[in-house]
């Protein structure tokens, strides 16, 4: 069975028909990178995948249960589901450890001390065990995103969905969270990667999807897809981007 399974998703804001009868499924432990040009759509369709957007059609499911059905128990779907921002959103007023419990101890109901073991065990995961009694502002963006990679991870999900995780930092800072991301797919994490990163792509990604105009224009291992792609579209993307 699939982790994820998505058929014919559609998804329109007004008269904007984003998403248009998207198929795609995401295998236990497959890393995926969505590629593919402004506004095509990637973003709304990782949002989608744990329903921040509603589709008007379509239906997702996670390990065979269907979230998309009124009668799904969302917030326990969601739970499996680890996302990372292009913007961090770290909480501002509390500390990196904090940041890392807070969900752990609300949502999982976990005592404190056994969530701050899990946080401290994957703030070290993503080279940050120095940092635990930092706050966000003392950190760089690098750091922040790493912390919100330690936050998701501590969740326990069973899928990362990560939206352009290094568009907002520095280009100085992208290795080390390309770094903590490529560590993260070697120890089997199924991870979904909306990205412009092509080298991180190529040797990465088992499937690169690419996506343009709200459809999936073609997918397949990187050497084809990025290599070697047979699309017109794909090409004339590729030729800006690489
Ligand atoms: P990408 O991530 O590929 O750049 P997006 O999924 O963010 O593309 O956006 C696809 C289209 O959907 C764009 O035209 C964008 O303006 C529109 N869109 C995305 N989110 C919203 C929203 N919350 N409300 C209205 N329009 C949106
Ligand atoms: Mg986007």
């Amino acid at each position: 069975m699939a982790l994820v399974e998505i058929k014919n998703l559609n998804k329109s804001f007004g008269s904007n028909h984003v998403l248009r009868g998207i198929d795609f499924t995401v295998e236990q432990g497959e890393v995926v990178c969505v590629i593919g040009p402004s506004g095509s759509g990637k973003s709304t369709l990782l949002r989608c995948v744990n329903l921040l957007e509603q589709p008007q059609e379509g239906q997702v499911f996670v390990r065979g249960e269907e979230i998309t059905d009124r009668d799904c128990h969302l917030d326990a779907a969601r739970q499996q589901i680890g996302m990372v921002f292009q913007q961090f959103n770290l909480f501002p007023h509390l500390s990196v450890l904090q940041n890392c419990t807070v969900a752990q101890i609300t949502v999982l109901k976990r005592k404190q001390a056994h969530a701050e073991q899990i946080a401290r065990a994957n703030l070290e995961r993503v080279g940050l065990s120095e940092k635990v009694t930092a706050y966000p502002a003392q950190l760089s963006g690098g750091q922040m995103q790493r912390v919100a990679i330690a936050r998701a991870l501590s969740m326990d999900p069973a899928l990362m969905l990560f939206d352009e995780p290094t568009s907002a930092l520095d280009p100085e800072l992208v290795g080390d969270v390309l770094t903590v991301m490529r560590k993260l797919a070697l120890d089997g994490m199924t991870m979904l990667v909306v990205t412009h990163e092509m080298a991180f792509a190529r040797e990465v990604a088992d499937r690169v999807v690419f996506m343009d105009g709200g459809v999936i224009v073609e997918q397949g291992p990187p050497a084809d897809v990025i290599g070697n792609p047979q699309h017109q579209r794909t090409r004339t993307f590729l030729r800006r981007v690489l």
